[in-house]
């Protein structure tokens, strides 16, 4: 069987391409059902001071336990939810919990997470973060919101107005995957951006500190410094590549090495060993005076 795939091409349909095509409809379905069903939840990953090691802030990332499939990373259910216009109650509930977690760590931590671009576009997103800001008692000045140049691209003025304004509320932005899309340097100056976060992929073949990968972070590290933005190094796994990225002077730093995304638990366990004072620490601890 062939089907036309909307350029004059034809595409032959395999059987593994069917069950993907089945297994893709089935988690569709199934993701209507996933925050009534409560199988939605919230990883957070340390993201830290290159030069301190101490943890600055943590980005929400999300994941799906479903009951017979298991645990699904976004890379497979993201789009889907995108397409099916779920990403934004999705969103919102993200928003929520990252906002209620952030909650109970010190208020010099940010709380960055990731924005779709439908969710960009709604008119709620403003909303939400205000109503989350609320409901959790925390400064916007704590939130970081991450976009990535797809975002962008086909919103461009729509895009812009919000962007706008959830600064003006006091929300960071935070370019995400930077050097990956199709984004043009013009992007730097036409959206508000306060931080970059340079794509793992630049980090990922590091080889040396004479390699191509090596000069294009150190020069992204400069761009963020001609820039005044602040310079988030992401997928660092190695002594080495954190050796890179202090060297081009990256100021912030995320990544296995330091540590994989935790559970909101492990998290609070990280701050309060690095002696954050945590909320709610006077419960888990008995009392001693
Ligand atoms: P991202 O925002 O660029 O998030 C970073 C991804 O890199 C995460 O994958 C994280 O687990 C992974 N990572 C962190 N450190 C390392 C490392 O040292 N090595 C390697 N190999 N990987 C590392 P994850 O959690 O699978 O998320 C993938 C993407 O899904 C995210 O990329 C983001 O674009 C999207 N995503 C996650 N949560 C949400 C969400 O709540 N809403 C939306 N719209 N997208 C989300
Ligand atoms: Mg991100
Ligand atoms: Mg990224
Ligand atoms: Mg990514």
């Amino acid at each position: 069987r062939a089907k036309a795939d909307g350029r004059g091409h034809f595409r032959v349909f395999t059987p593994s391409m069917r069950d993907e095509l089945l297994r893709r409809k089935k988690l569709m379905n199934a993701l209507r059902l996933a925050i009534v069903h409560d199988e939605l939840f919230l990883l957070f990953q340390p993201i830290v001071d290159t030069t301190t090691g101490k943890t600055r802030g943590f980005e929400a990332l999300l994941r799906w336990r479903h009951p017979e499939l298991g645990t699904i990373p976004p890379s497979e259910f993201i789009d889907l939810a995108e397409l099916s216009g779920q990403i934004v109650a999705i969103g919102a509930w993200v928003i929520d919990q990252a906002c209620r977690e952030a909650a109970s760590w010190p208020s010099d931590l940010f709380i960055s997470f990731n924005v779709s671009a439908r969710q960009l576009t709604d008119n709620a997103l403003i909303a939400c973060v205000a109503k989350a800001a609320a409901t959790h008692g925390i400064a916007c000045e704590r939130m970081v919101v991450e976009i990535t140049e797809s975002t962008l691209i086909d919103n461009d003025a729509a895009a812009l107005s919000v962007l706008h304004e959830l600064q003006a509320m006091g929300c960071s932005i935070a370019l995400d995957d930077f050097g990956t899309g199709y984004a043009s340097l013009s992007y730097l100056q036409r959206f508000p951006f306060d931080k970059l976060k340079i794509d793992q992929s630049f980090l990922r073949k590091l080889d040396g500190e004479n390699c191509d990968d090596a000069k294009i972070v150190r020069a992204i590290g400069e761009l963020g410094r001609q820039m005044a933005l602040t310079i988030v190094s992401e997928g660092v796994e190695t002594p080495e590549q954190l050796a890179l990225v202090r060297s081009a002077r990256c100021a912030l730093a995320q990544g296995y090495l330091f540590d994989r995304p935790l559970s909101p638990k492990a998290a609070r366990d990280r701050l309060r060993q690095e002696g954050a004072t945590v909320l709610g620490i006077a419960f888990e601890r008995p009392a001693t005076a």
